[in-house]
């Protein structure tokens, strides 16, 4: 369901015309309001006068991450403290964290943006709509919370974890609409495999999974697992939280940008020169709404391709491909470029093996070599278990011929489709690691 057929809907030259009044606007606000712009503009020889449209985006400075590290807490705010009425904080993986500010225009904001895309995954206010994103300094739950409640929704704000109190609603209060991170979903599901529940019989119809780059073929085995439809979700803090960009439930082709508020762009990350429509790169995002954090060009690290191409289900914003990693989570294998979802979508084309996957690397002299550690499905396990001591033990492993086969099936095709040569290490059935939030894949010792 279209919500904001104005906005969602608008031709592509009316809405151009719309998000250069914005971007102009931001621009000027931005260099009265933020020292650090002032600076920034002025280094880059920008008059904020002379930005008119979007012709000019090429020409402004980017702003990055580092950049919100280095005005911590508060230095990027444009708005005084007085005016803002909440803040979140993302976690850094060393040192301080990155924080964000929201007037109460940018919560209304979000709350549409976040309305939009539930309602594009096909809720109502008919829907009982749980969200297990994590309630607190990270946007994801009260993200999610104040989308569902703009829409009427009955919302159950359960945050993340709490794994069997989770399913326990799923069947107590009938929730037809979940929002969690994918890996949580697939936790969820081998939960309810030992407590014998039959989850195509549970009411819930739509999961919305984001947080966390997945795949395709990931998607393909959550809808078959629970009997729903599956859409992933975007969205960072720095921007605003979840709802920058969703799946329409319709085509489930690409995520809808709210690009009358978020203008997106795709760049080289290597270049910073934009790239054209349909090339992939990097995600670069400029505010032009937001009041509290407006931020310009933002590098989001977020790999991604862009269409303006009109959707089946009628909106004509831009979408997104699904994000295949950040520019940070790339792996550099032997030269080769390669993100934990293509190994992802590589490794769910063999029946055998089972979604839940950890990914070693390491250096010998100068050689960097990958090792693939997947899960085998619970049936292969009862058939090889009795014919092989360990799974880890490669002098039994290598002597059975089922697995020798699905291990060169796979080293086949990650090499046709990726392009190296891989190790592939098989795991019994749930011996890796599971995740109530965002999942840990890769390992690299090569940094150690
Ligand atoms: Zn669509």
């Amino acid at each position: 369901m279209i919500r904001d057929r104005e906005h969602e809907c608008m031709g592509r030259g009316e809405l151009a015309q719309l998000q250069g009044e914005r971007l102009a606007q931001q621009v000027q606000k931005v260099h009265e309001r933020v020292p650090f712009y002032r600076n920034l503009l002025q280094e880059s020889g920008i008059d904020p006068d002379k930005i008119k449209g979007l012709a000019d985006l090429p020409s402004l400075p980017f702003t990055k991450k580092t950049n919100l590290r280095d005005e911590y807490p508060f230095g990027l705010f444009a708005a005084p403290l007085k005016e803002v009425v909440r803040i979140h904080a993302s976690s850094g993986t060393t040192g301080k964290p990155t924080t964000v500010g929201y007037t109460q225009n940018d919560i209304d904001m979000w709350a549409e943006v976040m309305a939009r895309s539930l309602a594009g995954v096909g809720t109502t206010d008919d829907d009982i709509v749980q969200v297990a994103y994590g309630y607190g300094l990270f946007t994801g739950g009260l993200g999610a919370h104040y989308g569902a409640e703009r829409l009427g929704a009955s919302v159950i704000p359960i945050s993340g974890s709490n794994t069997q109190r989770q399913l326990m609603l799923f069947e107590d209060f009938g929730t037809t609409v979940m929002c969690c991170t994918p890996s949580f979903m697939l936790y969820l599901w081998d939960v309810a495999q030992q407590l014998d529940l039959d989850v195509k019989k549970l009411p819930l119809r739509v999961g919305v999974f984001g947080a966390e780059p997945w795949s395709e073929a990931m998607r393909r085995d959550i809808e078959a697992k629970w009997d729903i439809k599956a859409c992933d979700i975007y969205g960072l803090s720095e921007i605003i939280g979840p709802g920058v960009s969703c799946e329409c439930v319709e085509a489930q082709s690409g995520l809808h940008i709210n690009d009358d508020h978020f203008l997106p762009e795709i760049i080289n990350p290597d270049t910073a020169e934009q790239l054209p429509e349909g090339e992939m790169g990097e995600l670069v995002i400029t505010t032009l709404t937001k009041e509290a954090l407006p931020l310009i060009r933002y590098r989001t690290g977020d790999i991604t391709r862009l269409t303006t191409d009109r959707c089946a289900c009628g909106r004509t914003n831009s979408r997104m491909a699904r994000v295949s990693g950040r520019s940070d989570d790339m792996l550099i294998i032997r030269g080769v470029n390669v993100f934990p979802s293509q190994v992802e979508s590589v490794l769910l084309m063999s029946p055998h093996v089972e979604p839940h996957y950890k990914l070693i690397v390491d250096r010998k002299g100068a050689m960097d070599n990958l090792e693939v550690q997947v899960e085998i499905s619970q049936d292969l396990y009862k058939e090889v278990s009795d014919a092989i001591l360990s799974l880890d033990d490669v002098t039994t492993f290598t002597e059975h011929e089922t697995l020798v086969r699905l291990c060169s099936q796979i080293q086949k095709n990650v090499k046709d489709i990726i392009g190296i040569n891989v190790r592939v290490g098989f795991k019994e059935p749930g011996s890796i690691e599971r995740s109530e939030g965002k999942a840990q894949r890769v390992v690299d010792l090569r940094q150690q």
